[in-house]
């Protein structure tokens, strides 16, 4: 069995804490010997701007260029709140996605049974919900030229952000959505707003395209991205894989994480483009930062990590059945009532980020013996 490359990128705060917890789960994967792993460390954000003077160093990024699968914890905090602003922690990460192209953004949004109560919505709108939107991410009206702010003659200002798409950015994003669909539920829903957008018919009919190119078993829908936000609030588990442009990703994602209850449950990836060997670059990490209020207590929630983990075992090293049984290992510890902090109710057990790590493993381990 061939090793699996990581690279663990664990950064600043609570960071090297919930990595420590994927290091334990990795050792319990090997341990019964599902995978293999060849594991190096870097540095990213505060820590390596401390020890290099920069928020990445270029080992690292080629390290990450080298990997199968690269996990992040978080990166930044007060501490570095005076650095220069071009290498200030965030640097670090960005320099990653733009370096290793991670167009597509997977934003998966899981609302576990034990913790539907947590949710703004009614437990029977979300209970058991697993959706995932697929957002472009280098792409659309972030990034399109021209961008900027004018003076008029007559003394008011004009502001101009131009949204901006070619055939290529939507193909290979639409790919990515059928690609994972097929190892979900086999539906993708498409958001623009092709009726006032040229960008969203262009949108629409590259998808449409994509979809007749050899994705015809999955099945698609198109639907206009203000429908769709206010579907994700009426009945959210219609959902399977939303795929949607920049803007609309950034916002309806946010929407689809409070759907969840805690923002501190949520696992992400960033994929890049497939080489010619059907392997893709990819950064997965927790959605929530490096939380420096909780840092170095023990305290810090880990299962967002780990739910990223069980994301590069599906996605990038592909064992989707070790991923779902880590997946129904953090369902189980949830139902058994164990609770960090953040997401403590009355009645549950309140434990540390060890303990919780622990307890996945070890339902982990039983959900594979059973
Ligand atoms: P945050 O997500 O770090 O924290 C928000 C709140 O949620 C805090 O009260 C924190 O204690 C809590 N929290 C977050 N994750 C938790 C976990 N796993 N377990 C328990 N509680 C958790 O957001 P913030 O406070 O806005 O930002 C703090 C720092 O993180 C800033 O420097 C910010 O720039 C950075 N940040 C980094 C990332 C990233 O690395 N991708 C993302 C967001 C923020």
């Amino acid at each position: 069995m061939a090793a699996q490359k990581l690279l663990l990128l664990p950064g600043d705060g609570i960071g090297p804490e919930v990595m420590g917890e994927v290091r334990r789960v990795l050792a319990a994967i090997e341990a019964k010997g599902l995978l293999s792993f060849e594991i190096d460390e870097d540095l990213v954000g505060g820590c390596a701007y401390d020890a290099h003077g920069k928020a990445i160093s270029d080992e690292a990024v080629a390290k990450a260029h080298a990997a199968d699968a690269v996990l992040l914890g978080a990166v930044g905090g007060p501490k570095w709140d005076g650095v220069p602003y071009e290498h200030r922690p965030e640097a670090g990460l960005l320099r990653l996605r733009k370096d290793l192209e991670l167009f597509a953004n997977l934003r998966p949004a899981i609302c576990y049974p034990a913790l539907a109560d947590s949710s703004a919505l009614k437990r029977e709108l979300v209970d058991g919900l697993d959706i995932v939107i697929v957002r472009e991410l280098t792409g659309g009206v972030y990034f399109g030229e021209p961008k900027e702010i004018t003076d008029l003659p007559n003394g008011q200002k004009r502001a101009v952000d131009t949204q901006v798409y070619e055939t290529y950015e939507i193909e290979r994003i639409a790919k990515v959505a059928f690609e994972l669909a097929r190892v979900r539920g086999n539906r993708v829903t498409s958001a623009e707003k092709r009726n006032v957008m040229k960008s969203g018919l262009l949108w629409n009919q590259v998808v449409t395209a994509t979809h007749k190119s050899g994705y015809e078993d999955v099945k698609l829908d198109h639907m206009l991205a203000d429908a769709l936000g206010m579907q994700l609030v009426r009945a959210p588990k219609q959902f399977d894989v939303i795929v949607t442009d920049n803007l609309f990703g950034d916002i309806l994602s946010d929407v689809a994480s409070m759907l969840t209850g805690s923002l501190g449950m949520l696992p992400s990836a960033s994929l890049g483009a497939e080489d010619a060997s059907g392997r893709r670059k990819a950064l997965y990490e927790p959605v929530h930062g490096s939380a420096p209020d909780i840092a170095g207590q023990g305290v810090a929630n880990p299962l967002a990590m780990i739910a990223s983990l069980a994301m590069a075992l599906k996605y990038s090293l592909g064992k989707p059945e070790i991923a779902d049984t880590l997946d129904r290992a953090i369902a189980g510890v949830l139902a058994d009532g164990l609770r960090t902090g953040d997401i403590w109710t009355e009645g549950s057990t309140r434990v540390g980020t060890a303990e919780m790590g622990q307890a996945v493993v070890a339902k982990f381990e039983q959900l594979l013996a059973a």
